[in-house]
């Protein structure tokens, strides 16, 4: 309920804390657990109410300190111990279906929410109980103005680029852009230019996030490069087009040590000889930090919804 409320805009998708809220949860479960051993004890229905009142009571006040970046972990996790009921249930009621479909959920729950811990260099308690973003940090300084750039000059280096990376990120979700991004790959190529799609692990808001959006526009399987590779060789890169991504490319997760992020790995398209950074405004990454990226030299921003933008310049090609 919490997860839908924050990521569908309906709830402030900020950490909500008050004080005392782990010895609250704490004092919740150790209630549940006697509430728990009650029912079990004596059968009394009046305990199984208050068993499932005081469960959903946790279960709100468990989500509610968690950031709206945090969510899909959330989920998985939670979808991980509905695994681990199916399969108590069966134990209980002797059903095998039951228990092997209940640990396969709960297994590949935890597996999947253990693969996005590691891809933001974070652990599983920092994610419950380190209210990331519950304060929104301090206003960070940045050295520097964005600079941003028409299409039409935009389509002026596109057009000399020898080597193109895109990176895409939960914008182009967002604008649905991935058709229009293979089409404008595909017209780079046939200028001549090598084209690469880079895809961080948690670009988007799932893991496969990015992957399942270009298999569905047919880009090229080979096209696709894991982040390792492509920051191997990305000093070499003309034109870095980032799409709609923000956190993944934000080089303060690799140079300040007060970030947040600090220790997450990244894209590191500020290597990059040109940054084309689009995204509709000056709106924050999911973590929401200032991204250092959008101020540096070689980067040029080019604002308006994706899609559209990725339509004008396969436009300006076209003309
Ligand atoms: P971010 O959420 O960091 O940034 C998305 C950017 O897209 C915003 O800055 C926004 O800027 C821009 N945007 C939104 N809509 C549009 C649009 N229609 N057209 C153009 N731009 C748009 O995305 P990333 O993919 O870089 O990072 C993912 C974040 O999610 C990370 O912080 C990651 O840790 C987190 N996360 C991901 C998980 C996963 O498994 N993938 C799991 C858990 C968390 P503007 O508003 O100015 O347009």
């Amino acid at each position: 309920m919490i997860a839908y409320l924050k990521l569908s805009g309906k709830m402030g998708g900020s950490a909500t804390t008050f004080p005392g809220q782990k010895i609250v949860n704490l004092l919740l479960f150790i209630a549940l657990l006697v509430v728990g051993g009650v029912f079990v004890a004596t059968n009394a229905s009046w305990a199984l109410y208050v068993v499932i009142f005081l469960s959903l009571a946790l279960g709100v006040l468990g989500v509610i300190p968690i950031g709206g970046g945090d969510m899909p972990v959330v989920i998985s996790f939670l979808n991980s111990f509905s695994g681990i009921a199916a399969s108590a249930a069966g134990f209980v009621i002797l059903n095998n279906v039951l228990i092997v479909a209940g640990c396969l959920v709960g297994a590949s729950g935890i597996i999947l929410t253990v693969i996005m811990c590691k891809a933001m260099n974070r652990t599983l308690g920092n994610v419950l109980f380190g209210s990331f973003g519950a304060t929104g940090g301090e206003a960070q300084e940045v050295e520097g103005e964005m600079k941003a750039i028409s299409t039409e000059d935009a389509y002026y280096i596109l057009e000399a680029a020898e080597s193109v990376i895109f990176v895409p990120g939960y914008g182009m979700a967002v604008a649905q852009a991935q058709h229009a991004v293979k089409e404008l790959g595909e017209i780079l190529e046939k200028n001549g230019a090598e084209v690469r799609y880079a895809i961080h692990p948690v670009a988007g808001r799932m893991p496969g996030h990015m992957n399942v959006l270009l298999a569905e526009a047919d880009v090229p399987y080979e096209q696709l490069c894991e982040m390792d590779d492509v920051n191997a060789i990305m000093e070499s890169v003309d034109v870095a087009i980032v799409i709609g991504a923000n956190d993944v490319v934000n080089p303060a997760a690799g140079e300040d040590e007060s970030s947040p992020i600090y220790g997450m790995p990244i894209i590191n398209v500020h290597q990059a000889k040109t940054v084309f950074a689009l995204k509709r405004g000056q709106g924050a990454g999911f973590s929401g930090l200032v991204n250092t990226l959008f101020f540096r030299e070689n980067t040029r921003m080019i604002y308006g919804d994706a899609k559209a933008t990725m339509n004008d310049l396969v436009g300006q090609f076209k003309d």
